[in-house]
């Protein structure tokens, strides 16, 4: 049963993505007068399927992808909004090792054979990091915050297979082993392996989850609105809004679920200030770099008997995977996903040879036996709204700050993927704190 809040009560939700969305839906089905603000023409912020620029009218997600089993409020979500999951990918991700420039000999490990060194190498400190029941503000976390990826495969003298494993995890984290605090692969390492679970798609492209959401949202939607500030006292907030040609105006509420990344949320002046420890938190949190490239070919050459259709890999063109095995046509889409530098030297690539430079980079896939029809490439660093792919935690991320990101400050409660503890860089994440933020504002209400 849902919590009910008393009716009318304004809240002004801040972002449109899955998070934000999710919040502003739930908070009207308690009860409460709702205003979702979003400085994008369009809802879905790191979810977009691109449409329309493919032949055979194929698509494919150049934002979030996967749906993987176990993640529950994303799969009710999507099954209460009357759409369908796809089950894709049914082998999952294996791992294949950069031959090298000019090199076509490849060095393919299943999942399990990447993974099980690394989760054996790790298992003393994933034993010790469970005994501390995963706790971010306990001395073993403070421990391996101390230390990066990188130099805890030098401690451990790890093989080059390891480190080549380690540094194909940039396709997942969108950081480089040198950047990457152990305690983010040691907690990964403690909760799931990434890519090893069961994947789904959303029929008809991701995008149709907040499509489908912002309908039931109709005129309590604004888009192309972007929030400068928020100010507060005891009994209401004022969020101060800006069009695209320079309009302001501001909105008064009771409570804000400000759903947005950290890197734009550092940019809206609050008054009063946040705290120094939030501020600190919020100002300290990295975003991954990422491109995501998707490339359409006359034949899908990456799809033969025997050979993984998704593989993680420290090439320089970054991870790859079939976008769209479960849509019709002799063409197949192929998503390459480099994280971290990988993104920078794809950039570079098609900076310096064009989208032709990537086909012949992945020679040693068998690229050239196909004809590319068509290609799409986002950089997400470069997205003004979130500046990066989703959170990572570096080497100066003091782990005592974590919680920091989720506290309210006042009326205002937080809220999207890098506030979720067990979700967090997944749609899930996104929508599970959508949820406990809704859940939030209903508890504020009836303690008043
Ligand atoms: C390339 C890529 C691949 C990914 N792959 C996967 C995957 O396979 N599976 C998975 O589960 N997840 C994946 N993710 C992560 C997933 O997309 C995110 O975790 C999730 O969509 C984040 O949702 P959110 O609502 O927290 O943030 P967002 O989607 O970023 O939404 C925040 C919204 O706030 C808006 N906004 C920002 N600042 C302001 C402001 N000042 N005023 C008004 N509006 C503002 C933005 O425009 C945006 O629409 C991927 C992400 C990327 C980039």
């Amino acid at each position: 049963m849902t919590h009910q809040i008393r009716r009318g009560t304004k809240v002004i939700v801040v972002g449109a993505g899955l998070a934000g969305l999710t919040a502003a839906l739930r908070l009207k089905q308690m009860g409460a007068k709702v205003s979702l603000v979003e400085a994008r023409d369009r809802v879905g912020g790191r979810v977009l399927t691109i449409r329309g620029a493919f032949a055979l009218g194929q698509h494919a997600e150049v934002g979030a992808d996967f749906i993987d089993e176990g993640q529950h409020e994303i799969i009710r979500l999507v099954k209460e909004q009357g759409l369908t999951l796809h089950s894709i990918l049914k082998q999952g991700f294996a791992f294949v090792r950069h031959p090298g420039p000019g090199r076509k000999r490849r060095h393919i490990l299943s999942g399990e054979e990447a993974w099980d060194s690394l989760t054996h190498a790790l298992c003393p400190l994933v034993a010790a990091y469970r005994a501390a029941d995963k706790r971010w503000d306990s001395p073993i976390a403070g421990q391996l915050a101390r230390q990066s990826a990188a130099q805890w495969l030098e401690e451990v003298k790890a093989d080059s297979t390891m480190r080549a494993v380690v540094r194909g995890l940039r396709g997942f984290f969108l950081a480089d082993p040198e950047e990457l605090s152990l305690l983010a692969l040691v907690d990964q390492l403690a909760g799931d392996v990434p890519g090893q679970t069961a994947m789904y798609r959303i029929e008809g492209g991701n995008d149709r989850l907040p499509l489908a959401l912002a309908e039931h949202l109709g005129e309590d939607l604004r888009l192309n609105s972007v929030v400068r500030a928020i100010s507060q006292d005891r009994n209401s907030v004022r969020v101060r809004v800006e069009t695209l040609d320079g309009q302001e105006s501001s909105i008064q509420g009771k409570y804000v679920v400000l759903a947005v990344p950290t890197t734009t949320l550092r940019s809206i002046h609050m008054q009063p200030p946040l705290p120094a420890m939030q501020a600190r938190a919020i100002c300290s949190l990295k975003y991954g770099r990422t491109t995501k490239a998707l490339l359409q070919f006359d034949k899908s050459f990456w799809r033969k008997k025997g050979r993984p259709q998704a593989c993680g890999t420290d090439a320089p063109t970054g991870a790859f995977w079939d976008a769209n095995e479960e849509q019709a046509g002799e063409a197949g889409i192929l998503t390459l996903m480099p994280g971290g530098q990988a993104s920078e030297d794809t950039q570079k690539i098609v900076a310096q040879r064009g989208v032709g430079g990537l086909v012949d980079a992945l020679d040693w896939m068998g690229s050239r036996s196909a004809t590319l029809l068509h290609s799409r490439i986002v950089t997400w660093e470069d997205d003004p709204w979130v500046q990066g792919g989703y959170a990572y935690f570096d080497l100066g991320f003091d782990p005592h700050l974590r919680d920091w990101l989720t506290r309210p400050h006042g009326r205002i409660i937080f809220a999207g993927e890098h506030t979720s503890v067990t979700w967090q860089g997944y749609m899930n994440g996104a929508v599970e704190s959508g949820l406990r933020a809704a859940e939030e504002v209903c508890a504020m209400v009836l303690k008043k």
